[in-house]
């Protein structure tokens, strides 16, 4: 990678930065990272470039924490982040961000699914002027039915709500400048709709096909479960850029209508029971006021708590989504103190 074309990514602090952070998401991967390690550096070795890797630990049970310790004792380009429990990939990728120091990042599995000799390849991308590569797995390989056509069809819809159309956005093998994830709110399963996020702000994306390997230890911690979660996600996302700043205004506006409806119905009854002396009890008008009238406070009501969880939620902002219990490796006195 040319370093000059990174140079203006981030302005310098006073800790070394390394032209590259590699971010890996581990939960139970025991087997596979020290094969994940030797295969980072072989990949990278031949390239001039300084780098750092961060495995995040999501709270194992198969010892990957005891493990990466170790590995980052004795590994100088290590850092191991250990989370205190399983928050999921999105949360262990953000811990990794907020640890990554480089002036471009790459994020792959732990699980050797993505292949690190790609990394050169796609940094090459970013030197011809992206802010965001991502991998495309031409030839995945996963369950057809669980995975992969669930995936397509997601990928589909994701592209349709948020206007930027890549063939995978669920590979995790992409590499971005850095400041592009340095704002970046993530929570669920967000972290595969960071193209879409840093599309709207602007950036220039760009997909290249790169390699897919089975799992080789292990299994899969996703299923067809995992799918329902993105597309419930995304249908937060599109609800929320529409109804986001103001959802009573939607809300109370057809509530009111409805609530003023139903009481002009409703005194149009009075005046003809009370007035003429009509009677009223058989009249479908009369339902037709208490539906209005019910509906219009129900809906009201729902504008109101929709305010309310909307104002909760900007203020949740600044809550973590994960807790660190640990940082080994690298400079970890300067980085925990970021906790
Ligand atoms: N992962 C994680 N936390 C979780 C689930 C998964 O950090 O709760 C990691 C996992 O170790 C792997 C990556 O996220 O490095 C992708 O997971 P997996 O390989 O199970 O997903 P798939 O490749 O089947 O989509
Ligand atoms: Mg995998």
């Amino acid at each position: 990678m040319n370093p000059s074309l990174l140079q203006n990514s981030l302005p310098p602090i006073s800790t070394f930065q390394p032209d590259l952070s590699i971010v890996v998401p581990v939960y139970n991967e025991v087997e596979s990272i020290p094969m994940l390690l030797d295969a980072i550096a072989t990949s990278l070795s031949p390239h001039p470039l300084s780098y750092e890797i961060i495995c995040v630990d999501d709270g194992s049970k198969d010892g990957s924490d005891a493990l990466l310790k170790r590995e980052a004792i004795a590994h100088p380009h290590l850092k191991a982040v250990i989370l205190r429990r399983n928050y999921g990939q999105t949360p262990a990728m953000a811990a990794g961000f907020s640890h990554a120091r480089g002036k471009a990042i790459v994020t792959l599995d732990g699980d050797l699914q993505n292949d690190p000799s790609d990394i050169p390849m796609l940094l090459e991308k970013l030197d011809e002027g992206y802010d965001l590569v991502s991998g495309w797995r031409k030839h995945r390989q996963d369950a057809a039915v669980t995975r992969v056509i669930p995936s397509k069809i997601a990928n589909w819809l994701i592209g349709q709500v948020t206007g930027v159309q890549l063939h995978d956005y669920g590979c995790s093998l992409k590499v971005y400048r850095s400041e592009l994830v340095a704002d970046m709110n993530l929570y669920g399963e967000l972290h595969r709709f960071l193209p879409a996020l840093a599309f709207i702000e602007g950036a220039r994306i760009t997909e290249v096909p790169v390699k897919h390997h089975s799992r080789r230890f292990g299994q899969s911690k996703y299923g067809l479960d995992r799918t329902f979660r993105v597309v419930m996600d995304l249908l937060t996302v599109s609800f929320m850029r529409t109804f986001l700043t103001r959802p009573m205004h939607v809300f109370g506006l057809f509530g009111g209508v409805s609530l003023l409806a139903g009481t002009a119905i409703a005194l149009y009854l009075a005046i003809l029971k009370f007035g003429f002396g009509a009677s009223i009890g058989q009249r479908p008008l009369l339902i037709l006021a208490v539906v209005l009238f019910l509906a219009g406070l129900n809906l009201f009501s729902f504008g109101l708590v929709a305010e309310i969880s909307m104002r909760t939620y900007h203020e949740s902002q600044g809550r973590p989504i994960y807790r660190v219990r640990e940082v080994v490796g690298q400079s970890e006195q300067s980085i925990a103190s970021k906790e």
